[in-house]
């Protein structure tokens, strides 16, 4: 069932998704070669503690991290720990936000120093697949119309989409119905409707689109090493055009 959130529960959602986008670019500003991904967990911390917030990823389902972070061929739910960031890396960060009820989601992947030319065209078409799933976020659209959008620009630029981790709702529970694919046919699926809550949140593979977890049982990396980009805002379905609460 897809929760349809009533306008004061758009407004706790405004004000959780908006925190999480601050965190988000503030720990995003932070990413450089030598920086370890437990600074980061660290960071995230105290930024979502000084918010009066808390995590909504740690020990979610068990996962012992604040955030989210996935470097290179690591596509999402890295755990931060002991890996230094490298000059050339690609460094996804999502973050999840609880604060009043509600819960906020957003990730983004930034370049630590000078990255290549694919890595680059990465960054650049996984934003634009994002940005054009995003703006089929309108009443009277269906699902199916933010999954082809997205899948559409991805693999027009010759990368594909990862099958097994997929967007959702969101609200009092980060994990809602429905589950949106970043894959799929225009015109099919549940119509889009006001007060809807969506994570549109393409994962991208330069390689093929296959994943596996690494027995950490959380560390999802590309099959073929190839290097892999998430980004992801929280929305609200909106009458003319789509609301990015996800934004600082
Ligand atoms: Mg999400």
């Amino acid at each position: 069932m897809i929760v349809i959130k009533s306008p004061s529960e758009l407004d706790a959602m405004r004000r959780v998704n908006r925190m999480t986008a601050q965190v988000r670019d503030e720990l995003a500003a932070m990413v450089r070669p030598g920086i370890t991904t437990l600074e980061l967990g660290n960071a995230a911390f105290e930024l979502i503690r000084k918010l009066g917030g808390t995590s909504a990823f740690y020990g979610y389902h068990g996962f012992p991290g604040q955030i989210c972070v996935s470097i290179n061929e690591e596509v999402v739910h890295g755990i931060p720990g002991k890996r230094v960031i490298k000059d050339g890396d690609i460094v996804s960060i999502d973050t999840g936000i609880t604060f009043g009820g509600f819960i906020g989601d957003t990730a983004i992947t930034v370049a630590a120093g000078e990255i290549d030319d694919e890595k680059k065209k990465l960054l650049k078409v996984t934003k634009a697949a994002l940005d054009a799933g995003v703006a089929k976020a309108v009443v009277g659209n269906r699902l199916g119309d933010i999954s082809h959008a997205i899948q559409t620009v991805v693999e027009a630029a010759g990368f594909s989409v990862v099958r097994e981790f997929v967007g959702h709702g969101i609200g009092r529970d980060m994990h809602e119905d429905p589950q949106i694919p970043n894959f799929g046919k225009a015109g099919h699926g549940p119509k889009l409707k006001p007060g809807m809550t969506l994570a549109i949140e393409p994962m991208v593979n330069i390689g093929g689109p296959k994943v596996k977890v690494l027995s950490d049982n959380w560390t999802a990396v590309t099959c073929d090493g190839s290097a892999s980009a998430h980004f992801e805002h929280t929305v609200a379905v909106g009458v003319t055009a789509p609301e990015i609460l996800t934004l600082p």
